[in-house]
């Protein structure tokens, strides 16, 4: 087959007669040979999609000089040129150079980091491949989207998303969501005929990209990859403008305000050097100074590279987010809801009992054998089910798969079925029920069979079977079922009714006088993890909240067992619900323990939003496709990995890989770690700056011998404080990370007591560390007040190289402080954190380095200098050790002062 048949296909695949097309595509109603499927592959390809590139590499690289601290930089060094020209051979070349190479590096750093990030995040994509079902040799196979091929018969489930275009062979209330190709958003009913010249429209295809909301069908693939119509329209598009993340804007407040602060000072601190008569030259050096030292060069390629590795770890923990954004708002979540069946349990569902004739069987008792009416009861148990054999083992709705393997229990052999389904009114959460039509005989006898939860099925009975007759469904009888329903529910079962109805036409014209067969209770143990996960949000602060389809008494009983309800529990059913007003339901809202029952996942999102209205940040699990509503709206939606819809899947913020609830909760730690870890290296990236600007500032104001020179800013900026701050960054959660409430939405990554705490302080302790160093090397070295000093000094130069060197020391003291927040030291224990004390071993060695190697002493303008003038500054880091950690043991005793004013 050549590929230009297949675009001439393309165009007419809806309007031709099906076995022409059949006959074009070589293609079989079975399904495909594996030897056409890879004769097949071979000629047209994988069935991808080739999305361009969003923008060029260059633009990207460029755009990281958009940032205020690349502007400043480079109007620093622009200046610095100007002061070259103005007064040549000062060493302002220098600096311009330097700060211009700055600002490169930066930018080509933040860079790489970015691209880095963009492909974990591909990866991730990588790690959740699209499965699809498709007949081949007469057989159902699960394979990737990538691999299916034109002429291969495509099996549609409610919740898949379409991989290629497809026409149909068969359909049951096929309904598809096309909004991507065609932007309608209302779901369509397809068809088997054409009603469209154009093939867009046809009801009788599916195609790329549209998602199935409700119902199943069968379909030949006509056209894959980039000859589908979604493929067509990416040639077309270009990728949308990402929107930024909060994380990204809480960065972008902090860096316009410390640029703000970086401004302001240059220039005022120009004016008045200016004022007082410094001279030009040396009041620009000055302000370039001043604009330099506030600027925390190492920032963002550090938090970009933290925000990288936590999501990362939280891979590892099988946990995919999909933007770093969500990373960060898990932690600040307030509210989980979260499904049960599969989350919060196994779904490893099977069944434990059969109730018949009023008598209870557990799943092993082979005496059902004898009892009337077990001929019938295993007639819609193996008729009205949509599991199938696949490769080794069933493969669908595991409640359907229990029914299946309990048969095949009790006969010792795969269960026989019957080809004689007429129709299916599929199984959906709201209506809570599946019926089929099949064909039993020869005349035109036909059988509905009806499977689902006891209410809605006694509902549609009008009959019951006991002991080989039907007899009328009395209120007595009635009360009989329910009751068995309840003993079940009680225990924590999943119970299912049956009841079916022979008619005399392949039409099923009401749901109404159906026989009510015997019902099944069915047990799905909860994960071994969950109990231990719902103990640690209880701590955390973090409301749970079940929402099930399954039956009020069944959801209390397994609350109960897991530890998700203590007291009393509160319990609303799906029909309350929708009776009532919204205060009602804040009202109920507000109570600690809540399970909404009997809820179709349409009512997620009222619940959803109703909590979002009191200020809550709602993380919201789900599946299928109704859940998608509630995961869009969330501030988190987590999809469910294994058994998620691809619906669900693209509609949510994170995927858990193994349907794990536990799995959410160390997300949601991982979050809270990462937001505070970047404060903390806020902190200690913002402490430096301290010791770093009032220099310039004594300069000026005080007439105090210029005490640090720019580029050794630059090396503390730069080069000493990055790899401690990268360290910070991995620091691991404190152990009551978990034991807190959740962060409030409002709190801000630079808070006021951020800015007291470390350029108040800790960064003013750093200072006078500095000038003390300076001033008794100075005075030592025979240096009299007022008297001049030359750039060449000697002694000035080993007083500089002092006041550099305290900064570092200092710095040393710092990362160790900002290691915890309020924790002591000695219980997260010093060495725990390997990258910090790299990072302090890498601190001390570039301090070596630069004050005792000759060629850095030339390039740095430094000199080596004796060990106790190296220790000048030892007491003022001790200081800051042992002063933090008194202010932690304080915060630790809750004492308000310091909560109000101490703590970041
Ligand atoms: P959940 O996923 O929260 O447990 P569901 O909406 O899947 O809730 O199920 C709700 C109820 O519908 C179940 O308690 C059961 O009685 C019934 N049910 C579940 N699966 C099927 C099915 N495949 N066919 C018929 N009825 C079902
Ligand atoms: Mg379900």
């Amino acid at each position: 087959m050549q590929q230009k048949t297949i675009k001439q296909l393309l165009v007419n695949a809806h309007n031709i007669p099906l076995d022409e097309l059949l006959e074009q595509l070589g293609a079989r109603e079975n399904g495909l040979t594996s030897g056409d499927v890879n004769q097949r592959r071979a000629q047209f390809g994988a069935n991808v999609l080739v999305v361009k590139k969003s923008k060029p590499e260059m633009f990207k690289f460029l755009l990281q000089f958009k940032n205020y601290f690349a502007v400043l930089l480079l109007i620093g060094s622009l200046l610095a040129f100007l002061a070259e020209n103005i007064d040549p051979a000062q060493g302002n070349i220098y600096i311009a150079y330097a700060l211009l190479s700055v600002v490169f590096l930066n930018a080509t750093f933040t860079y790489l980091q970015e691209r880095h990030n963009e492909h974990i995040m591909e990866s991730f994509q990588d790690m959740l491949p699209q499965m699809v079902n498709v007949l081949r040799d007469n057989k159902t196979v699960n394979i990737k989207a990538v691999d299916v091929v034109v002429g291969d018969i495509l099996l549609l489930d409610e919740g898949d998303r379409v991989c290629a275009d497809a026409r149909l062979l068969e359909h049951n209330q096929l309904k598809v969501d096309m909004s991507s190709l065609t932007g309608e958003s209302e779901p369509q009913l397809r068809d088997l005929q054409p009603s469209d010249k154009n093939l867009l429209k046809s009801r009788n295809m599916v195609l790329s990209g549209t998602l199935v909301q409700s119902g199943n069908g069968k379909a030949v693939i006509c056209a894959t990859g980039m000859n589908t119509q979604f493929g067509q329209v990416i040639k077309l598009t270009k990728e949308t403008e990402q929107t930024e993340t909060p994380i990204r804007k809480e960065l972008r407040h902090f860096i316009r305000i410390i640029g703000l602060i970086a401004i302001v000072l240059g220039v005022s601190f120009f004016l008045i050097s200016v004022a007082m008569g410094k001279g030009q030259i040396a009041s620009l050096i000055f302000a370039i100074g001043i604009i330099v030292a506030n600027v925390p060069e190492g920032l963002l390629p550090t938090v970009t590279l933290s925000l990288s590795m936590a999501s990362q770890r939280m891979a590892k923990k099988n946990a995919l987010i999909k933007s770093l954004e969500s990373v960060e708002t898990l932690g600040s979540t307030t509210v989980i809801c979260t499904d049960k069946t599969g989350t919060l349990t196994q779904n490893k569902i099977s069944v434990s009992c059969v109730v018949l004739n009023n008598q209870i069987f557990s799943s092993q008792d082979r005496n059902i054998l004898a009892q009337a009416g077990h001929h019938q009861l295993f007639e819609i148990m193996t008729l009205c089910n949509n599991a199938h054999m696949i490769n080794i083992g069933y493969s669908g709705d595991p409640t359907e798969v229990a029914l299946l393997s309990y048969i095949e229990g009790l006969f010792g052999r795969e269960t026989d079925r019957l080809d004689n389904r007429i129709s299916e009114l599929p199984f959906d959460s709201v209506t809570k029920r599946m019926i089929t039509i099949n064909k039993i005989d020869q005349q035109s006898n036909y059988r509905a069979l009806l499977k689902g939860a006891p209410e809605t099925v006694l509902a549609k009975c009008s009959l019951y079977f006991d002991s080989g007759e039907s007899k009328p469904l009395t209120d007595s009888s009635r009360l009989t079922i329910l009751n068995n329903f309840k003993k079940l529910a009680l225990r924590g079962e999943r119970v299912l009714a049956f009841a079916s109805k022979t008619i005399s036409t392949p039409e099923l014209n009401n749901e109404t006088e159906f026989v009510f067969i015997g019902l099944v209770g069915m047990i799905d143990p909860a994960r071994p993890e969950v109990p231990d996960a719902i103990k640690r949000c209880h701590d955390a602060g973090i409301k749970l909240i079940m929402i099930t389809g399954d039956y009020g008494i069944t959801a209390d009983a397994i609350a109960r067992q897991i530890g998700l309800i203590k007291g009393e529990g509160c319990i609303i059913i799906g029909d309350e619900l929708s009776q009532m007003s919204a205060n009602e339901l804040s009202t109920l809202l507000s109570k600690p323990e809540i399970i909404f029952a009997r809820t179709s996942p349409e009512q997620k999102l009222q619940i959803v939003n109703a909590l979002q209205q009191q200020g809550e940040v709602v993380c919201v699990t789900g599946d299928g496709v109704n859940d998608a509503p509630a995961l869009k709206n969330a501030d988190i939606g987590v999809a469910m990995g294994i058994t998620g819809t691809d619906v669900a899947k693209e509609a949510s913020n994170m995927v858990l890989m193994d349907d794990n609830f536990a799995t959410i909760v160390s997300a949601v730690e991982e979050g809270r770690t990462i937001f505070e870890n970047i404060k903390k290296f806020i902190a200690y990236i913002l402490t430096s700056n301290v010791p770093e600007i009032l220099p310039f500032i004594a300069y000026v104001v005080l007439d105090f011998p210029l005490a640090l020179t720019i580029v050794l800013i630059l090396a503390i900026d730069l080069g000493t404080d990055v790899i401690p701050a990268l360290g910070l960054g991995t620091e691991r959660s404190e152990s009551d990370v978990m034991k807190r409430p959740p962060r409030p939405r409002a709190e801000r990554l630079l808070s006021r007591n951020m800015l007291i705490m470390s350029y108040g302080i800790v960064g003013m302790l750093q200072a006078f560390a500095g000038f003390f160093s300076f001033f008794v090397v100075l005075l030592n070295g025979g240096w009299q007040w007022g008297e001049a000093l030359a750039n060449n000094d000697i002694l000035y130069r080993t007083a500089v190289t002092a006041f550099f060197a305290s900064i570092i020391i200092c710095q040393i003291a710092d990362v160790i402080i900002c290691r915890t927040r309020r924790q002591s030291l000695f219980t997260v224990g010093f060495l725990s954190n390997r990258l910090v004390l790299l990072g302090i071993a890498s601190e001390l060695s570039l301090l070596a380095l630069i004050s005792y190697h000759p060629v850095a002493n030339e390039f740095f303008a430094t000199q080596p200098l004796q060990v106790w003038q190296l220790l000048l500054s030892v007491p003022f880091a001790i200081l800051i050790i042992l002063g933090d950690e008194i202010r932690r043991y304080f915060v630790r005793r809750e004492n308000s002062f310091v909560l109000k004013w101490l703590t970041w």
